[in-house]
């Protein structure tokens, strides 16, 4: 029998309360849940994935276990261990270098599990990765928007469409790919160029085409520059992302780090940030896709008022703990983890199991 003891939390899709079950005694303590309430509007879909990742992935490795999923009619409940835990903005600031360490250790053990399972989280945040000081324990939450990585580039959304706005059968290229022919053979149809290019207007062309779909859930401020540019097909590295944003935070003592309210607004905040060409450059590299099927991806080419050289990300983390009177510094190490994890390019972006093979993690005491 539960007892509620109040909310715990609160997301954009649930409630979060504190029960304790009187009846079962746990280290002469009795034992406490996480009971989640998820809003009644809830996309099956986003729930099914939820407990799926809870119920194969849970209890190791820092990831919420699922004890129990109760349904009366259309809410649904999840009753999962509870860890009581600060808010992230109350210990930011004052964490040193030996605890940044573990933190991003239990992190990235974590989201490694996640990843061995073919899974992107897509919305890694201090807000879903509790942390307990005073017990040194962590739990990696919310798995609402997880999706399966070839989920990302063969769902319906991602279907191609040519010059003349006509869908293109997927299967095309599926079987191309299955009958051993060249990658990039040439698409049966034939390819109209677009005349938009540095112009300030958009042409007939580009008028017709339907509006490209590429998965963007997530928390604005953790999304990666694959993710703002609409690249159709993402992987787990969408997640090493989000972990450096955590550990950008982390050094330079700033929680949240990227406030912009819009992706336009996020893509020009990455520019200053990383340099224009290296934007320019991932953007071009991924608008070529490995698939056949997208070979007539329209090509994304940013236009910037003005070239930016981007910023020293050290220089921008001492400057701002500097600015907060935060005394203790970090290593260059620190610092190279964080150059691995915010690479804006996907395909060499650092992953989970390298980084855990970092010497600022390894030397974790
Ligand atoms: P949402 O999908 O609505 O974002 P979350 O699963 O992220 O919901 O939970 C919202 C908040 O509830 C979390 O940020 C956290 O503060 C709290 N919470 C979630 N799960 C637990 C848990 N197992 N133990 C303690 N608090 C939790
Ligand atoms: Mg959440």
């Amino acid at each position: 029998m539960f007892n509620f003891q109040g909310k715990v939390g609160e997301g954009t899709f649930s409630c979060v309360y504190l029960a304790i079950d009187k009846s079962s005694i746990e280290g002469g303590r009795k034992r406490s849940f996480a009971v989640k309430h998820l809003i009644p509007t809830c996309h099956p879909k986003r729930i099914y994935r939820e407990l799926w990742c809870m119920q194969e992935m849970g209890g190791v490795d820092n990831i919420a276990e699922i004890y129990m999923c109760l349904r009366n009619e259309d809410c649904i409940t999840f009753i999962m261990p509870y860890l009581e835990h600060e808010k992230f903005i109350t210990y930011v600031m004052d964490m040193d270098v030996r605890e940044t360490k573990l933190y991003m250790k239990q992190l990235l053990l974590a989201v490694r599990r996640v990843h061995s399972f073919g899974i992107i989280h897509r919305d890694i945040k201090p807000s879903n990765f509790l942390y307990n000081r005073k017990k040194g324990k962590f739990l990696l939450v919310d798995f609402g928007l997880s999706q399966k990585v070839d989920e990302c580039s063969e769902s319906k959304d991602h279907e191609n469409v040519d010059g003349t706005g006509k869908k293109r059968k997927r299967d095309d290229g599926i079987k191309s790919l299955a009958s051993g022919e060249k990658l990039f053979a040439k698409p049966q149809l034939p390819v109209k160029k677009c005349h938009c290019d540095g112009k300030p207007r958009i042409c007939n062309l580009c008028l017709t085409r339907k509006a490209q779909n590429a998965p963007r859930a997530g928390t604005p401020g953790f999304r990666p520059p694959e993710v703002l540019l609409k690249c159709p097909h993402q992987t787990t590295a969408v997640d090493m992302w989000a972990v450096g944003v955590i550990l950008l935070s982390i050094l330079s003592g700033t929680h949240p780090f990227f406030r912009s309210p819009d992706d336009v607004t996020a893509l020009a905040e990455m520019i200053t940030m990383f340099g224009s060409d290296k934007i320019k450059n991932v953007a071009k590299k991924l608008s070529v896709s490995h698939l056949p099927i997208l070979i007539c991806q329209a090509g994304r080419n940013i236009v910037c008022s003005e070239d930016r050289r981007g910023l020293d990300l050290k220089k921008v983390c001492e400057m701002s703990r500097r600015a907060k009177n935060l005394r203790d510094s970090f290593p260059d190490e620190a610092f190279e983890l964080l150059y691995r994890l915010l690479d804006v390019d996907p395909t060499t972006r650092i992953t989970a199991e390298e980084a855990l093979n970092h010497p600022f993690i390894t030397s974790v005491e």
